[in-house]
């Protein structure tokens, strides 16, 4: 194991880390990422803005433990912002407008998802076009 590895193995079982994410969780209770969209989503995960892991030992251990550094974020939004590499310089308005464009205005990920299953399968069911196979529908035209 690195020496960054350890040490942030070592924050997040900290006492402190874990006071701190209960802390910041009991005043930012919702999806900081969509309630910036018009959604309201518990949150369960608390993300660094400015991930620590950016930095050395004594400085991540001073952005780790910075309360000013902290998201509340739901499951989809947290592994959504990972996904697009947000670990650095994160700005609210600037994913959700993102997600807005991506998912559509008041639409979550997961739902944007299962809506973009549905119209794939559904809309070809109506067009019975080719272009996406492998949906529902394959099966009705053999
Ligand atoms: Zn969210
Ligand atoms: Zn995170």
């Amino acid at each position: 194991m690195t020496e960054a590895r350890k040490e942030r193995v070592k924050i997040y079982a900290s006492k402190e880390w874990r006071s701190l994410r209960l802390a910041y969780l009991y005043h930012h209770p919702l999806c900081e990422l969509c309630e910036a969209r018009g959604i309201v989503t518990l949150a369960q995960h608390v993300h660094h803005a400015d991930s620590f892991t950016n930095y050395d030992s004594l400085m991540a251990k001073f952005r780790a433990y910075d309360y000013t550094n902290l998201v509340s974020l739901c499951e989809e939004c947290h592994g959504w912002l990972h996904r697009h590499g947000a670990t650095k310089n994160f700005n609210i308005e600037h994913e959700a407008k993102e997600l807005d464009e991506q998912c559509g205005r008041g639409i979550t990920i997961g739902n944007a998802r299962k809506l973009r299953e549905v119209q794939t399968g559904g809309t070809e069911v109506h067009g019975g076009g080719d272009r996406v196979p492998g949906g529902a529908w394959e099966a009705d035209r053999q």
